[in-house]
């Protein structure tokens, strides 16, 4: 049976590895399915090329250009909240949520309360609303499948095994294209230089955060809501190959990992065909060409939004949402050149200290807190700049 297939942040990154694994295998999947926030004619290319059903972009403005791109296909057009929420919660039973940020929230909840398969790479709606998705799927009998390499291995590493008998879990970290500099030689890295990850290619955000070592942060939150460990039995490994994607240890002495070529379209495989797998065309591994593994322990000094994320998760419900809120208008501000590379943990920290809140118990209240985050870290970057 074809399996249906919606894709949210369909022109990402993400979106685009599973497009690809997808169009290879046509009789295996169909589309339901797909949106972007801006980019119309990526979007309406791809819609055509795959005969979704459905092509929804996220700013509605836009709507008129995408029926324009759109016609004479047959393929319907949607735009807005609205638009999103039906991609997510129609009829597809696969959703892949690879919308950038805490804007991917609200689809990625409408879809995991209609009980779809939802294949998991927007970890910031892990990190901000984790406690109220994971009881959303428990309510609703949605899965959850981690597409994150890490807690891709995570997953993986667990399948068939007592989860009594997990000791911990070790995230490994490639420790991004600044791993080796000093604080004051990343003081004055360009948005260039912080997006060339050494390993993987990936949209700028979630690049940005791989050089602060923010992402490692936001992935131990994830891995806490994903794996229900607390914040203690998660350590992380720097390891440069980005070969091993993340380990179990059990109680027995027993160490599992899930080792791959750093190429995203091995976990978004995974969770495609999950609980079968898939034929790949990606590159193997070849150990005898790498030779050599190595390990490292984080350095928080120079990594301080490492601390800050695990600060957050060990202090309330509400931290996760300020940090992740305020990491998002920082790294925005760097990426436009409005602040150093330096500011972005430091207006984290600041926000952390500065916003007082109860901890959400609806996603309103997230998303409430969310927006109150960003307009202090926005009115913060002005007030440096002035
Ligand atoms: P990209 O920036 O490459 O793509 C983001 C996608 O989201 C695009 O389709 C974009 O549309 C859409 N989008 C952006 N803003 C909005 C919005 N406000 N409303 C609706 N849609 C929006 O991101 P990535 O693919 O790199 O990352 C996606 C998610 O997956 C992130 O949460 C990231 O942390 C996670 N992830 C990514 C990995 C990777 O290898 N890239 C690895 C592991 C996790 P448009 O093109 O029109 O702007």
């Amino acid at each position: 049976m074809r399996r249906r297939v919606a894709i949210l942040g369909a022109t990402g990154s993400v979106g685009r590895s599973t497009l690809d694994l997808i169009e290879a295998d046509p009789e295996a999947f169909e589309v339901a399915a797909l949106t972007a926030a801006r980019n119309v004619d990526q979007l309406a290319a791809s819609a055509r090329r795959t005969r979704a059903g459905l092509a929804v972009i996220a700013d509605e403005a836009l709507l008129p250009r995408l029926r324009d791109a759109l016609s004479g296909s047959g393929i319907r057009a949607a735009a807005g909240a609205q638009g999103l929420h039906e991609a997510a919660t129609g009829d597809a039973d696969w959703v892949m949520a690879a919308i950038v940020g805490c804007a991917g929230l609200e689809p990625v909840v409408a879809a995991v309360e209609a009980g779809k398969t939802v294949a998991l790479a927007n970890k910031e709606a892990l990190v901000t609303a984790g406690a109220l998705m994971i009881d959303a799927a428990t309510r609703s009998g949605a899965t959850i499948l981690p597409v994150d390499s890490e807690h891709n291995a995570i997953f993986q590493c667990l399948a068939g095994q007592d989860r009594d008998g997990v000791a911990k879990l070790f995230l490994t970290a490639s420790g991004g294209p600044f791993r080796t500099r000093t604080t004051s030689e990343m003081a004055t890295v360009t948005p260039e230089q912080a997006v060339d990850h050494p390993n993987w290619s990936m949209g700028a955000k979630i690049s940005v955060d791989s050089a602060t070592m923010m992402n490692k942060g936001l992935e131990l939150i994830e891995a806490h809501h994903l794996f229900g460990l607390r914040s203690e039995r998660i350590d992380i490994l720097v390891h440069p190959q980005s070969v091993i994607h993340s380990m179990v240890e059990y109680v027995d002495g027993s160490v599992l990992a899930q080792l791959g070529s750093p190429d995203m379209r091995v976990p978004i495989a995974h969770t495609l065909a999950w609980p079968k797998r898939m034929k790949t065309e990606v590159e193997r591994l070849d150990l005898l060409s790498i030779g050599n593994l190595s390990f490292e322990a984080p350095d928080e000094q120079r990594f301080p939004a490492l601390r800050l994320a695990r600060q957050a998760l060990e202090h309330d419900s509400a931290a996760p949402v300020v940090l992740n809120a305020a990491n998002e208008i920082a790294v925005a501000a760097f990426l436009g050149r409005r602040i150093h590379f330096s500011a972005i943990a430091d207006l984290v920290a600041d926000a952390l200290n500065a916003m007082n809140a109860a901890p959400p118990n609806t996603i309103a209240d997230v998303l409430e807190l969310d927006r109150r985050t960003r307009s202090w870290t926005s009115h913060r970057i002005a007030d440096r700049a002035a």
